[in-house]
């Protein structure tokens, strides 16, 4: 028997980058993603992927800000199969600018998307869990939970704020056999780090080699990216726990760029 046989995993931002792979490795395993993404088109090219492989995905339009596709597209999930099992609250974004002038609106987004955007799915997922007394929800945290760069001031506060929520949940899902836990990657080579890879060299003046090896992985103890697969084990071994005890804990994936 499979690891996920038989459940079902709602994972946000899954049509690309570290999201996909959680998706792919969950129905390698037996589980069924749900691949929950603003951008749809992508989601069932994700979806259709999977299906290939004989595994079962379903794809949702889901923009994570928005309370009411986040309830329409928990409650499609619910409508089909009757429970969501697991949660992981992967979508975000990047926005690279220093803090003097950073503008409000991307401010405002940024922490919309990984803030309200983990709060709405969690809510929403939380109802379900509670009903069938069994729950595992993995946050998407970073090594910016736990260290700041420059020019990440939104991301970081995000990342940073992710930490809380899952220790409360942990708390309040507790009697309800409910876990909460964050994984925190270092980079990763996603459509989200190769787009920060030029802007960094500009607004520091440096070449994308010198981001890449002076910036991303300085700290890091053997220069290497860490890889959507890394992300994805430590991820799946949250949402496998058979047990309670791991719960409000957050992991650091990231070639000992943060040690704690
Ligand atoms: P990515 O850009 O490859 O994928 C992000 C996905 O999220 C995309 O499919 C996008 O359409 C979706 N998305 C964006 N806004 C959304 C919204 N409002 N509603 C629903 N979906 C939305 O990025 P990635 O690198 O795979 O990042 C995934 C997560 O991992 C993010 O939370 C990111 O902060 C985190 N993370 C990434 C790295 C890294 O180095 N790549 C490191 C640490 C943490």
């Amino acid at each position: 028997m499979a690891r996920f046989d038989g459940k079902i995993g709602l994972i946000t931002g899954s049509a690309s980058g570290i999201g996909k792979e959680i998706a792919i490795r969950f129905a390698a395993e037996g589980g069924t993603p749900v691949i929950a993404d603003l951008n749809l088109e992508a989601a069932e090219a994700t979806a259709a992927g999977i299906r290939a492989t004989g595994a079962d995905a379903f794809a949702v339009a889901m923009n994570v800000t928005d309370e009411a596709q986040v309830e329409k597209g928990v409650a499609d999930v619910v409508a089909k199969y009757g429970k969501v099992d697991v949660l992981v609250s992967n979508a975000g974004i990047q926005i690279v600018k220093p803090l003097v002038d950073f503008p409000f609106a991307d401010w405002k987004k940024l922490l919309s998307i990984h803030l309200d955007g983990a709060f709405l799915t969690t809510r929403a997922c939380l109802k379900h869990m509670y009903a069938a007394s069994y729950g595992r929800v993995i946050y998407m945290g970073s090594v910016h939970s736990k260290e700041a760069s420059k020019l990440k001031a939104p991301y970081v506060t995000a990342k940073h704020g992710l930490l809380g929520l899952a220790k409360v949940l942990a708390k309040e899902g507790a009697e309800h056999n409910v876990t909460a836990n964050v994984v925190c990657p270092g980079f990763v080579r996603t459509p989200l780090v190769d787009k920060q890879i030029p802007e960094q060299a500009q607004e520091f003046g440096i070449t994308e080699e010198e981001v890449i090896k002076n910036i991303m992985l300085k700290d890091t103890v053997d220069g290497q990216f860490t890889t959507t697969d890394d992300v994805a084990d430590a991820v799946l071994y949250f949402a496998a726990a058979k047990s309670n005890a791991m719960t409000g804990q957050s992991l650091v994936v990231s070639h000992g760029w943060f040690m704690e």
